[in-house]
């Protein structure tokens, strides 16, 4: 079931995620409700914050954007990313990497808006899948980026809030047109 994404202004988003215990029948219900909505609104990635509920559950899919590659390394080896897409994370963990890098990001909460945000250019994840087995990997690229923005999304921070002042000044406007809308 798609269900409606949670625009930028509802309190929700700022929430952070409650730990989901092994076997939640809901959150495994969930997830597959949050892959549906992220694949119709041709996303990367989903937080359950996003869809209104506030648990440690995010999605992501990257395996369909060609022109921004991703890595994923499980025990330092370059892995098929294919393999682990769609990927679900419950209560993930991550650990960031010293070097850095830019790029572009938007999110489904924030229609029409992007901007240049720097985050660590590798990410190690620890989390557990729908079953309570673990999943662990390295990842680097676009997926790096996305589990970065999801994990904060589990922890009530949006990127907006990693924006230097001057991209977020830039797009001042945007946002007030999207919290009045929420308000509305
Ligand atoms: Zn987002």
């Amino acid at each position: 079931m798609v269900l409606e994404i949670v625009k930028y202004g509802n309190p929700v988003l700022r929430a952070k995620g409650l730990e989901i215990s092994d076997g939640d029948e809901r959150a495994r219900k969930l997830a597959d409700d949050m892959l549906e909505t992220m694949r119709a609104a041709n996303g990367v990635g989903l937080a359950a914050q996003q869809v209104g509920v506030p648990i440690q559950l995010a999605v992501i899919d990257v395996s369909g954007v060609e022109d921004r590659p991703s890595e994923l390394l499980v025990g330092g080896k370059n892995l098929d990313i294919a393999a682990f897409m769609p990927m679900i994370l419950v209560n993930p963990i991550i650990e960031l990497g010293k070097e850095i890098e830019e790029g572009l990001e938007g999110c489904l909460s924030f229609p029409e808006l992007n901007g240049e945000i720097i985050r660590a250019a590798s990410v190690k994840v620890k989390a557990r899948k729908l079953d309570g087995s673990l999943l662990e990997f390295e990842a680097r690229g676009l997926l790096s980026r996305a589990v970065q923005h999801e994990v904060d999304h589990l922890n009530g921070i949006l990127f907006i809030d990693r924006m230097n002042s001057a991209v977020r000044t830039s797009l001042a406007g945007k946002l007030k047109r999207l919290q009045k809308l929420a308000r509305a």
